[in-house]
């Protein structure tokens, strides 16, 4: 019980702080995966670095324990702007238009990506194999995270409807029930002339997914006894949730390597396509 009563305290301290994107099992697939989207010269930088790039996938979400400012570095609810396709692309504007406050609160996801590639370029033009294998973990992380559906809306855990914890029953309950890594199938990277736009249009697919995943959550609801709702679910929840999500899960970890795949050779392109010595 009080056990219980802390953990609730910690709920209402950290609120959105604990929800954490496709878990750790999303992340490290999302971050492995990538790799073999890239072609063999930019593949070399990361020789030997596949359990680092795995192993520093949720390094994110583990800094928010320690820094408040983290949190909203993982999400943009939409909604705030009128919805995910009128969320400015400069971050001036979007301050301008709803006030720094709510900016902060209502988080600013694409622009952190944005920041963390610059990050890779730099970290290719400096030719530290180190320095590129941290700075696209950070990046995968983020990647990652945009494209979750439920990290595009202010409903981010179903509290607007009756459906708290969604959040972690989609990222991680679904994902580390069912996925298997060896059935992704990624295409190979591409230089994105509009890289610093990507994460925009990620935002907007992972809005028009976010309605279907609420409603698989309730329809599968409908199978659990009533005094496991809430808290857990049965076995026959995770059946109907699945099959209902499965094909969208699959995709949205396919579609975060390859667009990280995406960046990272688009980083270095733009850092003058360095080779390793
Ligand atoms: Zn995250």
């Amino acid at each position: 019980m009080k056990l219980r009563m802390m953990s609730a305290f910690a709920i209402l301290l950290c609120g959105r702080g604990l929800l954490h994107a496709w878990g750790d099992k999303g992340h490290r697939i999302v971050n492995g995966t990538m790799l073999k989207t890239l072609p063999p010269q930019v593949q070399a930088w990361y020789a030997g670095k596949e359990g680092y790039l795995r192993d520093h996938a949720s390094d994110p979400d583990a800094w928010r324990a320690h820094d408040r400012k983290e949190s909203p570095r993982h999400f943009v609810d939409t909604e705030i702007y009128g919805g995910a396709e009128k969320v400015p692309l400069d971050a001036a504007e979007a301050i301008q238009q709803v006030g720094s406050e709510a900016f902060k609160r209502n988080g600013q996801l694409t622009w952190v990506i944005q920041d963390r590639w610059k990050d890779l370029v730099e970290a290719f033009q400096s030719g530290d194999r180190d320095k590129i294998a941290f700075a696209t973990a950070i990046l995968g992380h983020y990647v990652g995270d945009a494209h979750v559906p439920l990290h595009s809306t202010r409903n981010h855990d179903g509290q607007e409807t009756g459906q708290r914890g969604v959040h972690v029953r989609w990222e991680s309950g679904l994902v580390e029930r069912y996925v298997v890594e060896s059935e992704l199938k990624v295409r190979p990277a591409q230089v994105d002339p509009d890289v610093m736009k990507a994460p925009w249009k990620w935002l907007r697919d992972s809005y028009v997914l976010a309605p279907k995943v609420l409603a698989s959550d309730k329809e599968a609801d409908r199978t659990a006894p009533a005094n496991l709702r809430g808290t857990r679910r049965e076995g026959a929840y995770w059946t109907i949730f699945w099959a209902e999500q499965r094909e969208t899960v699959m995709q949205c970890l396919e579609r975060s390597s390859e667009a990280l795949g995406d960046l990272v050779i688009s980083a270095w392109v733009s850092a003058g396509k360095p080779s390793v010595k």
